[in-house]
């Protein structure tokens, strides 16, 4: 299986390349290799010590424009929209605590208005890390039913070995929906929609129509396997069935802002959905066959995709290990 002891010092030296590598995109790449090298269950830690014990320092804020008033934010933890114009500034995700006056400080770059409203595209903390001071300072959060129900109670992640405690009140959103909701910012028409539980039980796409740009929150992680909550109602078979719903929204010249990873497009949608339906096709003729998840992971069935998939946060076998669990009873 997964775990496997550790002697205490690959521990430590383990322990120190999660909290360099957790949700964050730019240093995925670089741990890794390392990381990957040890097939473990990460140690069960509250998520407020890991990010106490994260450098931010180092993190830089980085603005890419993308159409009119649209902007990304790339810093660590899920990427950020930005809308900016006379009725303030619309952000999408607040990533970290720490980052916050790092954002603000970008932010401040491209607008001399107020933050208004912080959507939030689901609950995980490496989105939602940073909204307790954006409410603080006014901002009035947003987001789906399920986003409040979840950020209220604790979490345990477990093929992360995470316990994510409940957020502060003052995090919570202050403004939700259930099914489909529309707002009319600084010119843009922005649609916000909820998707059936794919990464988790309250994922929202938001599509700023006229400037065809798009931001999948989790629903998309270019170039590198997925994480998918599991304990919430994530599911492959959910992930693949979200993607359906943004697709049709899509051209040659959408520009995609994916959870996590480099900004995208279509093609890169459709290539990562591909990805699922193979991982998906493969599990599901291993249970099948009436075989283990052990099976499979001595199998390596994935390991033809590794080279591309497999260089990101999760590792192959903590991949399919989602993907099993999420297929084996459906
Ligand atoms: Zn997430």
């Amino acid at each position: 299986m997964l775990s496997k002891k550790i002697r205490f010092n690959s521990f430590l030296i383990i322990f120190s390349l999660f909290v360099l590598f957790v949700c964050s995109q730019s240093i995925f790449a670089k741990t890794t290799a390392s990381v990957n090298q040890f097939n473990v269950v990460f140690p069960v830690e509250n998520h407020n010590q890991i990010i106490a014990q994260q450098n931010f320092d180092k993190v830089e804020i980085k603005t890419i424009p993308l159409k009119g008033n649209l902007y990304l934010l790339e810093g660590e933890g899920g990427n950020i929209g930005v809308s900016v114009g006379k009725d303030g500034v619309v952000m999408i995700d607040s990533q970290f605590a720490p980052l916050s006056t790092k954002i603000k400080s970008a932010i401040s770059k491209i607008s001399d208005r107020p933050i208004k409203y912080l959507i939030n595209t689901h609950y995980h903390f490496d989105h939602t890390g940073g909204n307790e001071n954006f409410a603080n300072d006014g901002a009035i959060i947003i987001g789906h039913d399920n986003l409040i129900k979840q950020m209220k109670i604790p979490h345990s992640i477990k093929i992360l070995g995470m316990e994510i405690p409940a957020s502060p009140s003052n995090a919570l959103p202050k403004i939700t929906f259930s099914d489909t909701t529309h707002f009319s910012f600084n010119d843009n028409q922005i649609k916000a929609f909820h998707v059936a539980p794919a990464h988790t039980d309250g994922d929202i796409v938001i599509h700023f129509a006229d400037q065809n740009v798009i931001h999948t929150g989790d629903l998309f992680f270019n170039g590198i396997y997925p994480f998918i909550d599991t304990s919430v109602g994530g599911s492959v078979e959910g992930m693949i069935a979200a993607i359906d719903k943004i697709l049709p929204l899509c051209n040659q010249e959408t520009i995609i802002i994916p959870g996590h990873g480099k900004l995208s497009n279509r093609q890169e949608l459709i290539t990562f959905q591909e990805m699922l339906k193979t991982v998906s096709q493969r599990v599901k003729e291993g249970i099948a066959k009436n075989k283990t998840l052990e099976d499979l992971i001595k199998e390596k069935i994935l390991a033809d995709l590794d080279e591309k998939w497999g260089k990101g946060f999760l590792t192959s076998d903590q991949f399919l290990t989602i993907a099993y669990e999420s297929l084996k009873n459906s």
